[in-house]
């Protein structure tokens, strides 16, 4: 991870970005140690891989290619940042869950890990569907030390500070999701 202010990826303007926090290949080397861990701990086993959209949908799409074990998707929606905003409304809608996850090796996919609302409320949702195993996997984990109270997933890609980050299937306001470095937004009254 860098806190460096390097160049800005394709799609980005200075505008509306501050800077890199995890660089693209830094990010795939994770991904594939993440594919790795999971594989092993689920080898052998049919696994189901509930991810949680939209954020989700590029960490999945890089972590199963390098799954080397039988699995499935099954798909999510969650949104707690509604239109332009960064701060958690701490209400996270969501669709309904597949029944099928009855009996399943499930593990819950989820980009970011922040008040950890989104992850407990889908965790007791699924739990009560009755899944054979429940673990959870986030890309990244906000830093938060005065939030001991979060649930603990079973898999953390990256630790980052506390900072709305854009990038690699990240949004603001749905913009920023095609940026391949998970990228830190700039904001208000931030100096270009
Ligand atoms: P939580 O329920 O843990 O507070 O929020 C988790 C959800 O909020 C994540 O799944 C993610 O979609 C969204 N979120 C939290 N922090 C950020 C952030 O820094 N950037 C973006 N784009 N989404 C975030
Ligand atoms: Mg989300």
């Amino acid at each position: 991870m860098t806190d460096g202010r390097e160049s800005l990826p394709p799609g980005a303007s200075s505008g509306d970005i501050s800077h890199i926090l995890v660089p693209r290949q830094e990010i795939q080397r994770r991904v594939e140690e993440l594919a790795r861990q999971i594989g092993h701990l689920y080898e052998g086993k049919e696994l189901t891989i509930l991810a949680v959209l939209t954020g989700s949908l590029i960490f999945l799409a890089d972590l199963i290619r390098h799954l080397p074990i039988k699995m499935r998707i099954s798909l999510i929606s969650a949104s707690s940042y509604p239109g332009a905003s960064t701060r958690s409304s701490g209400a996270p809608l969501m669709g309904d869950l597949p029944a099928a996850l009855a009996g399943q090796h499930v593990l819950i996919l989820d980009d970011i890990l922040d008040s950890g609302c989104t992850m407990a409320a889908l965790r007791e949702k699924v739990q009560a569907i009755g899944p054979s195993t429940l673990r959870t996997c986030v890309l990244v984990r906000k830093f938060l030390p005065g939030c001991p109270a979060r649930p603990e997933p079973d898999f953390v890609g990256f630790e980052i500070p506390d900072r709305f980050v854009v990038g690699y299937g990240l949004d603001f306001d749905h913009l920023y999701r095609n940026l391949p470095d998970i990228c830190v937004l700039r904001q208000d009254g931030e100096t270009q």
